[in-house]
């Protein structure tokens, strides 16, 4: 029987408590920026500079069955449609559209109000969740329609409510605020995945979220469960481990154990589009770190980090910035960027000097505490020494990055920036290695294709020389035949 947790992960106390938790409704932003990359391609613009938007309109779609939409989240005057910085690992600037807004906070007509779900078909709801933007958002963004649609087997929901990094606390605050849109939003994804029952995992630090939802809930599929706070508990294939004792193996997904798992925040987020028939245009961000008095707040998407961390009272003290999480969080340089779909929480820290990196002593620490049972300090030896396909085969694909290593490293190694590093080089080298391989492969058939060519006019030109002589041969016969038929008539008539 599982005891909810798993082996290594660390208990880091949260550095940033507050005394009670809450949701502040940020004010409207003067501008939106939504970028229009998807998991799948870029969506298309369906707006022009210059239009005037609703709030929850389509300014952009996909054809593609796989991606959502994007909606306008206040109401205004489409700006530009060009390329701008966004928050993202990559680095790369993205195609997207700046609304401005005209402060009217006008919305489309979408004629929602507690409609039964039972009354949709399974296809129907997916569409609707599909049109309404609604990704994961946990962190991944990836589609929820699709990660629910047309599942076999399926036995399990889990939905997560951990809670990814210490500090964070918006799903604590939408548990604790919205518990019965969550249990119907659960429903409503159970009905259509088919699962026999979910199970909402809370991490055994937030009891008043964990109180509010046992209270709602009335459903015996639904089971709440309690599990140790500890990092990275959030982690999904942990999660599943932890809750199900069920090990989901490296390259493996969890639908193919009969599992799906979706977080606290894509629940509420159904709830709102099956039953109010709202698309995703906003999200309940946390904003914390000890350059501010941390809180959560729902803010539009598309709305700038700077719009959201002016309603913190930050210090006046120079600042480092971060979104998700101070563990796998993404550092924001420019706080301009737009809030999306996946930003949970803007870490605004004050900034210290960087400790001295040391030499690796070989304390082993970093390994007690692997939740993927890796030894980091190997990998790390290995890809120092430039040696990746030892790294490789001392499963650095499966490293998820959690950073737990980096936290315990007394000799302050940024042992994730050697990984990440490794890990994004050894793909580029792969898919180098594959170009070359097509490449060669290619050649090879144009070779092939050419000798073939060659022998194959050969052989014609034969056949053709061939049929020559014979045609000659025949017609010389017929000549010889004609000649000896002329003599012998030439003779008869000599003889008369
Ligand atoms: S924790 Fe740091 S010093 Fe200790 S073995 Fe790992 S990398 Fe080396
Ligand atoms: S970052 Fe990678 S190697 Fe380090 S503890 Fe996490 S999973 Fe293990």
């Amino acid at each position: 029987m599982s005891n909810y947790s798993f082996k290594g992960g660390i208990v880091i106390k949260n550095p940033y408590l507050v005394n009670k938790v809450e949701i502040i409704q940020a004010s409207l932003p003067k501008k939106i920026i939504l970028p229009l990359q998807k998991f799948d391609g870029k969506a298309k613009p369906c707006v022009s500079v210059g239009d005037y938007v609703l709030v929850g309109q389509v300014v952009a779609s996909t054809e593609s069955g796989f991606d959502v939409s994007s909606h306008a989240s206040i109401s205004g005057v489409v700006l530009s449609i060009d390329t701008q910085d966004i928050v993202h690992k990559s680095g790369f600037k993205f195609q997207c559209i700046t609304i401005k807004s005209d402060g009217e906070d006008k919305w489309i007509d979408n004629k929602g109000g507690n409609v039964d779900f039972l009354h949709y078909s399974k296809e129907t709801l997916v569409g609707i969740i599909q049109k309404s933007g609604i990704v994961g958002m946990g962190g991944a963004g990836f589609p929820t329609h699709v990660k629910i649609n047309k599942v076999l087997d399926c036995h399990t929901l889990i939905i997560n409510g951990t809670e990814c990094e210490p500090g964070v606390m918006c799903d604590d605050a939408l548990m604790q605020f919205y518990p019965k849109e969550i249990i119907l939003g659960i429903e409503i994804l159970l009905y259509i995945c088919g699962a026999d029952r979910a199970i909402i995992a809370i991490e055994d630090d937030k009891q008043a979220a964990y109180q509010a939802l046992l209270t709602v809930n009335r459903n015996d599929r639904i089971n709440i469960n309690q599990i140790p706070t500890k990092y990275t508990s959030g982690a999904e294939k942990l999660l599943i481990k932890a809750l199900l004792d069920i090990e989901i193996l490296s390259g493996g997904f969890a639908i193919n154990e009969g599992i799906i798992c979706q977080n606290i925040s894509t629940t509420k987020a159904v709830f709102d589009a099956v039953i109010n028939h709202k698309p995703l245009v906003s999200r309940i961000v946390t904003v914390t770190g000890d350059g501010v008095y941390p809180n959560n707040f729902e803010v539009r998407l598309g709305a700038s980090f700077e719009h959201l961390i002016s309603m913190t009272s930050p210090n006046t003290k120079e600042h480092n910035y971060r979104m998700g999480g101070m563990m796998m969080g993404i550092d924001v340089v420019d706080i301009n960027m737009p809030i999306g779909k996946t930003t949970s929480a803007i870490f605004v820290n004050n900034k210290v000097s960087e400790p001295i990196v040391q030499e690796c002593i070989r304390c082993g620490q970093c390994s007690e505490v692997c939740p993927i049972g890796l030894l980091p300090q190997q990998l790390y030896w290995y890809i120092k020494s430039k040696n990746f396909e030892k790294a490789l085969n001392y499963n650095l694909p499966d490293c998820i990055e959690c950073a737990c290593c980096d936290y315990v490293c007394p000799s302050h190694i940024p042992l994730v920036s050697y990984f990440s590093f490794a890990k994004t080089f050894s793909k580029q080298q792969t898919i180098e290695q594959n170009k070359v391989n097509t490449a060669r492969e290619r050649f090879k058939y144009r070779e092939y294709r050419l000798e073939r060519n060659k022998l194959e006019r050969a052989q014609v030109m034969l056949d053709k020389k061939k049929a020559l002589k014979e045609k000659m041969a025949k017609e010389q016969f017929q000549k010889q035949k004609i000649t000896e038929a002329i003599q012998r008539v030439k003779q008869a008539k000599d003889k008369i």
